[in-house]
């Protein structure tokens, strides 16, 4: 299995191989979009990609962002939300600003050139519940630099979006847990 071995230049090989980075969706009302995106960043910070993780309306620290901080010098998370619900007709004027703190860390963690792959978490839902513009989203995609793999979650994805990603997942509840009556396990949901 020597060729799955990480290799220091991976992501030199990528850039002269292809000198394009990706656009990703996950969307879909089932489980698995943002612990989709977390393997996706695990698999390239281990080819030696910097990563750079924003959760929007998020603000407890998950399982996967504990694991950064005490395993992944090359993976950056930060949180921008409160950790509670936010109320899609009645946000609160902090799920509001913490929004938009979100959106100026994405656009410059997009525009710094320190990172290889930026992942945008439930940016899709902040857009639904329109916390953020959708145009901003929009420009975030279409100005990011050519080379730069991004990858944004959340139900609801816009359509605008959908046509701008290379490749876009729709994950389906087929079932869940949840409505069996287990809700918020560590481990699994955080
Ligand atoms: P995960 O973070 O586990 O990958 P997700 O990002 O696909 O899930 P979200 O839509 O962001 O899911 O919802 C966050 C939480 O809601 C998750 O912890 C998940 O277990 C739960 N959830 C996801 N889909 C469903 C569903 N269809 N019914 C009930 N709860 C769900
Ligand atoms: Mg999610």
């Amino acid at each position: 299995m020597s060729e799955m071995e990480p290799t220091p230049d991976a992501r030199k090989t990528v850039l002269e191989k292809y000198n394009k980075g990706l656009v990703q969706i996950y969307t879909g009302n089932g489980k698995g979009k943002t612990t989709a995106a977390f393997g996706q960043a695990l698999r390239a910070v281990g080819q030696g990609f910097r990563v750079c993780i924003i959760q929007f309306m998020k603000g407890r620290k998950y399982g996967e962002c504990l694991a950064a901080e005490r395993c992944l010098p090359n993976l950056t998370v930060h949180l921008s939300g409160l950790d509670s619900f936010v109320m899609r007709d009645h946000p609160a004027p902090p799920d509001i600003e913490l929004a938009k703190q979100g959106l100026d860390l994405a656009r410059k963690a997009v525009a710094s050139g320190d990172y290889d792959m930026v992942i945008l978490d439930e940016i899709n839902v902040a857009v639904d519940f329109k916390l953020i513009p959708l145009a901003d989203v929009i420009d975030i995609i279409q100005t990011r630099p050519p080379t730069l793999d991004l990858i944004l979650t959340g139900r609801y994805a816009a359509p605008e979006i959908v046509d701008l990603a290379d490749t876009v997942s729709e994950i389906r509840e087929i079932k869940h847990h949840y409505n069996a009556g287990i809700k918020d396990r560590a481990g699994i949901e955080y």
